[in-house]
């Protein structure tokens, strides 16, 4: 009698156990953003880079090559001096450029409209004058909350522009030095559920760690069925909602 009874709580636990390994495969981030995808054409990601031209661009843009995929570069005009030769590559090889203000400083950008506008179309105007494209793609420096507003969005629409934020990033951008395995697991994380997935990352010289993580990202999509595309005039909008 006792040995039924061990065995029927035996039965009852090994249940209790199958039931919950299959709930959590089903409520488990990973499973959200990796596995339960079925529609091919979800599976996007929009490789992004921050903060060039710099030095250290042409090493992403060497990786890029290397591996058969574009990115799209969100570029300082006051950095161009210098670098117009990568501009020029970054474009001739098909990468999309876009636009991230003349001078990247809080206090310059923010104060007014009209000075973030003038940032914006000064950077325009030099990426223009070296590859013959005005770029229209817009990202705001530390991203659009805080700033952005139904009547300043209408406003930057007058001009063509169009937002960009991201919605997976790498913290480069907040510390240069980021180990590089950190900076993977943060790009590949299992929590990333949005897509299409727009990553941030950064280009501008000291971002050397960026580039040693970046084959090991490209790497983890692909075998994940992800296809690589560049963010232009075509690509819808995507930037926080607006409050
Ligand atoms: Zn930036």
């Amino acid at each position: 009698m006792k040995k039924k009874y061990l065995s029927g709580i035996t039965v009852l636990l090994l249940v209790v156990f199958y039931l919950f390994i299959n709930c959590y495969s089903f409520i488990s981030p990973k499973a959200l953003a990796y596995s339960v995808l079925s529609k091919d054409e979800e599976k996007v990601i929009y490789l992004t880079f921050d903060d060039g031209p710099s030095i250290m661009t042409n090493r992403v843009l060497d990786i890029l090559k290397e591996n058969h995929v574009k990115a799209t570069f969100f570029l300082i005009g006051n950095q161009i001096k210098g670098q117009e030769a990568v501009v020029k590559r970054m474009y001739n090889e098909g990468n999309s450029i876009g636009l991230h203000t003349y001078t990247h400083t809080y206090k310059k950008i923010y104060p007014s409209r009209k000075g973030f506008i003038n940032e914006m179309l000064k950077t325009q105007g030099e990426i223009n004058s070296l590859t013959g494209i005005k770029p229209t793609i817009i990202r705001f420096p530390f991203g659009s909350r805080k700033h952005l507003t139904m009547s300043f969005l209408e406003e930057l629409h007058s001009y063509n522009f169009k937002v960009y934020d991201w919605n997976a990033n790498m913290s480069d951008g907040i510390k240069a030095r980021t180990p590089i395995d950190q900076l993977y697991r943060e790009a590949t994380k299992t929590t990333i559920t949005e897509h299409p997935i727009i990553l941030l990352m950064h280009c501008d010289y000291m971002h050397k760690n960026t580039c040693v993580a970046l084959p090991k990202v490209i790497k983890f999509y692909k075998d994940n069925g992800y296809e690589f595309k560049i963010i232009n005039d075509g690509t819808p909008e995507n930037y926080y909602p607006i409050k």
